[in-house]
């Protein structure tokens, strides 16, 4: 086959046609820069599209409309609390400062919000503004496609950064006919995403992950993280690699996780025994679950607990969940344990401790307050029928990436921007630390779209020294 050299010309190539390269391609073309997007699966999306809908905002219109007092100060603190201190602040910040307007930015783009969820993990009060994931991305490229500023090219993968000098050109991609210079007068964004198709790279940092789950965009194999390290970029967050507990292992169809724990449910392994405190974060419940003897355990819940799912909300959507055959029903305890295969008396000696230690309002094991971390009252398994959802841990996405400074310039390992090299989304590390926080992965990916694309408008690609940073 012939290899053929062609190419192609913007002030700003953005890698990546997700949420975080649709809404950085969208701001780049109204601050007037011409935008090439490539994207190298046949359809923008990604992770996003398939995603559960949930970005977290604070301080919104929304939540004052439901009395929900909220700040970017307590965003902050939350995000710093969730991640244990281990977040790089300013990119945390970056993200608390830029987010309300973000919020405003998309519902201009015609982004349809519907009413803040309570159930949510490290949130300190409800800030999940749910969307759904696909019809922002639909939007979002409807608005792309309109603006004459923007060229969005899918089949394209972008392979690697070209340089004059320190400062980066553009990119090597390959195209259906060949490979192609996309050049960039003006910086390159990596929107790439993160890398839950990359076994290996996954198994490099998370080998506790082998036996997980993974979902996530085709396309996000790391290729925007090895692009960018080629040219010697800094990584961080990558021993927090994490999957999220609630994954029905043998269902193919919804790849959504199921977190009766936030309504009431508690979780036993296979063991019958309880073994983690249920209100906290589903990815550090992910860790727990893997620790479990064949990496599943049961959600087991009963008819009052079943009853408070909420269909719109996709992780507390039990009632479809139930007409698909994910939960299994049994009339009593007894049968329950029979059909999960679990040993009859630990089984019913631990629901019976956790109910009595619920009823005198004392601390069941594991010091469990709380539905989800510090919303919701307990309450007792009692009544029937009851139900059991098998749960492993899934790899929704890998949330840990390249070090950025607050304007999503990329860091190199000695703390130097490279110049003209930006990034957006899941590809980035530093905001989410030890942990994750619900809504912060699609929030990230739309807030530092937008922040990468005005640091190119801005022409923020001076050298600039950075302390401190491993
Ligand atoms: C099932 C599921 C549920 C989730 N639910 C939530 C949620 O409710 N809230 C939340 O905050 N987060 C959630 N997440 C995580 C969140 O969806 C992602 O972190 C976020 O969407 C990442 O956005 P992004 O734009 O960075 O990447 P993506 O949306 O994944 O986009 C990256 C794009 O880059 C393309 N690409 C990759 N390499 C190249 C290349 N070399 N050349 C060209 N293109 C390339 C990919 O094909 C892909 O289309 C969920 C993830 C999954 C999988």
């Amino acid at each position: 086959m012939t290899v053929q050299t062609h190419r192609w010309v913007a002030d700003v190539v953005i890698v990546g046609g997700g949420l975080a390269g649709l809404c950085a391609a969208v701001t780049a073309a109204e601050g007037g820069l011409d935008v090439i997007v490539l994207e190298k699966t046949d359809s923008n999306g990604g992770s996003s599209a398939m995603s559960g809908g949930c970005l977290a905002f604070a301080g919104s219109e929304l939540q004052e409309a439901q009395g929900i007092e909220d700040s970017e100060e307590l965003l902050l603190q939350d995000l710093i609390a969730v991640g244990k201190g281990e977040c790089d602040e300013a990119v945390a910040r970056a993200y608390t400062r830029n987010q309300l307007a973000t919020y405003r930015w998309l519902l201009d783009q015609g982004v349809v919000f519907l009413p803040v969820i309570e159930a949510a993990s490290g949130q300190s009060v409800p800030r999940v503004h749910n969307v759904d994931p696909a019809d922002m991305i639909r939007q979002l490229e409807r608005v792309a496609g309109a603006s004459k500023r923007i060229s969005l090219r899918q089949n394209v993968a972008a392979k690697r950064l070209l340089r004059d000098g320190a400062h980066v050109t553009g990119v090597i991609c390959e195209a259906a006919d060949g490979d192609i210079n996309c050049l960039a007068t003006h910086g390159v964004i990596l929107a790439s995403g993160g890398f839950v198709h990359d076994r290996d790279l996954v198994h490099r940092f998370a080998p506790q992950y082998d036996e997980a789950v993974f979902i996530g965009g085709e396309g996000n194999t790391g290729d925007g993280l090895r692009m960018a390290r080629a040219l010697g970029a800094d990584i961080r967050d990558m021993p927090y690699i994490k999957g999220t507990f609630g994954k029905h292992p043998l269902d193919e169809t919804n790849h959504h996780a199921c977190l009766a724990v936030y309504k009431g449910a508690i979780a036993v392994n296979q063991e019958g025994r309880r073994y983690v405190d249920e209100s906290i974060s589903y990815k550090l419940l992910g860790d727990a679950c893997m620790e479990q003897p064949y990496s599943v355990t049961y959600q087991i819940l009963d008819a009052d607990i079943m009853r408070s799912g909420e269909n719109r909300v996709r992780i507390l959507d039990f009632e479809r969940r139930l007409e698909e055959g994910l939960f299994l029903e049994a009339d009593s305890l007894e049968q329950l344990a029979r059909m999960i295969e679990v040993p009859c008396d630990a089984f019913l000696s631990e629901i019976a401790a956790y109910n009595s230690a619920v009823e005198a309002g004392e601390l069941p094991a594991f010091g469990r307050r709380h539905l989800v971390h510090n919303h919701g009252a307990l309450t007792p398994i009692r009544t029937a029928p009851f139900y059991a959802y098998p749960s492993t841990a899934a790899v929704f996405g890998t949330y840990c990436g390249l070090c950025v400074d607050e304007d999503m310039r990329v860091r190199d390992v000695f703390g130097e921007i490279i110049p003209a090299l930006y990034a957006a989304g899941e590809v980035v590390g530093g905001l989410h630390g030890a942990a994750y926080m619900t809504g912060s992965a699609l929030g990230k990916a739309a807030i530092f779209g937008q922040v990468a694309a005005r640091s190119v408008i801005a022409g923020t690609e001076t050298a600039d020294r950075c302390g401190g940073q491993e």
